[in-house]
Order: structure tokens, then C-alpha cells, then sequence
């Protein structure tokens, strides 16, 4: 779905990574751990082609076609999405619209609405006023009405609380169609003919009890460091701090 080969990344001429190599195959779910300021989100925005970040060197390889060059929305029409950190406020264009934007023409806006817990914001401006976890929700809105083969999500819990946490979880794997979960374990798998893969940025790991993920990495320093099972490198994290544990090896 997503091979990386070499990747360097400046911003603002300054270079934030380098040669990141990373393979992401149909059907699986990547998580991405490391400390602030290491370069998660330029990865993500590399990925999806936001201008700001340069890419220096190295390709990104889509569904087996080269995309270095790209732009964003032949990217997203190619099927990446993603939900970054800080989206803007856009005043005058409602979600209701947004989502309508997103998807297809037979997108059920109400229901995916009625999923994220948003039906009385459809109205409202694209983050208009909204707080940090509705933001949160109202991407994951748009993402499944969107529809993307890979999605990416920056951070998706981060701001969100308790109660929420289920419902961005479980928005976040019926993006991904990988079954709805409860307590760990899969209740029930959505019948699909698709693969649809996910690069999830996540500090805490909640999001991990929602949606089954099969690899994780560590980025150190703007380059990943080491890739394991995702619990494990999780509780290596917690006890070891984020330097011991890339010197490690799982
Ligand atoms: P993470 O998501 O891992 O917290 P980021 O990818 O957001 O890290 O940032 C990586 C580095 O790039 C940080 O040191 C950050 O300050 C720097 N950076 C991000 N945006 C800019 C910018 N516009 N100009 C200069 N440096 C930037
Ligand atoms: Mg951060
Ligand atoms: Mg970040």
C-alpha cells in the first residue's frame, strides 16, 4: 500500500528527517511512537504532500506507483487521507457541506453524523468554536465519508475525553473496516473486499484498545529506530523512557 524508501523531509530549509524507510502492506495498521518535536507529524504531512514539508530525498511509493511529486488533492483522490493535528477553523463551509465534499454521492451524512456523535454540529462551520475533541470527531467524520484506502491519524486521542475515546476509537476502525472491538477483542468484522491500511501517531496508546495494530515503530531524532509488537514496545516506552528503549532491541 505505502513503501518509503530514504525519505528526507526539511522544513523551512531545515532538515527534519532522514532516510526513513517504511513498508505498510494491505490491510495493516502501523503505529508510530516518539517523543515531541521528532518529526511524527512531518512524516504524516510528507506522506500526504502538505507543501510545507520538502521532500530532499528518497520516494514514496502508493499502491506501487511513485508519488513523490504529487499534490495533495491527486493524492487524496488516489486514496490517502489523513487527519492532522491542528485543522483550520473554515468560517462559511458547515461540516454538513464538508462531508458532502469528502465523499460520495450517496454518502449517508446523518448516520456517519450519528457515529461520531455529531449531528447537532452539522450546521455549524468546520470547526467553528468547536473544542479539542469535536475537532477530533469531525475529521473522522470526514474520513468516512472520504473513504480512504490509507488512512493516517495524527494523534487522534489526544484532547479527547474519556467518554469520547470510544467513540474516536471506534470511528477510527470503521474507517480502517477492521471490525468493532470491545474490551480487546473483536466482536464483529465487517465483511469487505478491500484493504484498507492505517499509520496512527499515538502517545498514549488508547487508541490501540479500539483498533488492532500490527506493527509499531519508534521515530528518534527524525529517523525510525526500531519496530515491534505494538503492546510490547508500548510497555518498553513506559518503563524505559523513549532513548533506552530504540537502543533495545525487541
Ligand atoms: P512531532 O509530530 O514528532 O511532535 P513535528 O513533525 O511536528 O514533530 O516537528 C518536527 C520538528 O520540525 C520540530 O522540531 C518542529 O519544531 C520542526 N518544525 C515543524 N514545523 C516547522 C516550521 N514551520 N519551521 C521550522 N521548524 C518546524
Ligand atoms: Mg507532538
Ligand atoms: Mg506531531
Amino acid at each position: 500500500m505505502l513503501k518509503l524508501e530514504n525519505l528526507s523531509v526539511a522544513v523551512n530549509d531545515r532538515q527534519i528527517l532522514h532516510d526513513v524507510n517504511l513498508h505498510i502492506k494491505p490491510g495493516e495498521v502501523h503505529v508510530l511512537f516518539g517523543p515531541n518535536g521528532t518529526g511524527k507529524s512531518t512524516l504524516i504531512g510528507a506522506i500526504m504532500g502538505f507543501s510545507r514539508y520538502k521532500i530532499t530525498a528518497g520516494k514514496i511509493y502508493f499502491k506501487g506507483q511513485d508519488i513523490t511529486n504529487l499534490s495533495v488533492d491527486e493524492r487524496a483522490r488516489r486514496g490517502i487521507g489523513v487527519m492532522i493535528q491542528r485543522p483550520p477553523t473554515l468560517r462559511g463551509l458547515s461540516v454538513r457541506e464538508m462531508v458532502r465534499i469528502c465523499g460520495k454521492k450517496h454518502t449517508n451524512v446523518e448516520m456517519l453524523a450519528d457515529k461520531t456523535n455529531l449531528i447537532e454540529f452539522l450546521d455549524r462551520g468546520v470547526n467553528e468554536g468547536f473544542s479539542g475533541g469535536e475537532i477530533k470527531r469531525s475529521e473522522l467524520l470526514q474520513l468516512m465519508a472520504q473513504q480512504p484506502d490509507l488512512v493516517m491519524l495524527d494523534e487522534p486521542e489526544s484532547g479527547v475525553d474519556i467518554e469520547n475515546i470510544a467513540v474516536v476509537g471506534q470511528a477510527a476502525n470503521y474507517i480502517l473496516e477492521r471490525g468493532l472491538r470491545k474490551n480487546g477483542q473483536t466482536i464483529r468484522k465487517r465483511r469487505t473486499d478491500r484493504q484498507k491500511s492505517g499509520l496512527i501517531i499515538t502517545h498514549t496508546g488508547h487508541i490501540l484498545e479500539y483498533v488492532p495494530a500490527d506493527t509499531a515503530h519508534v521515530m528518534y531524532q527524525g529517523t525510525l529506530s526500531c519496530s515491534g509488537n505494538p503492546q510490547e514496545m508500548l510497555t518498553c516506552i513506559h518503563e524505559k523512557g523513549y532513548e533506552e528503549c530504540v537502543n533495545c532491541a525487541l
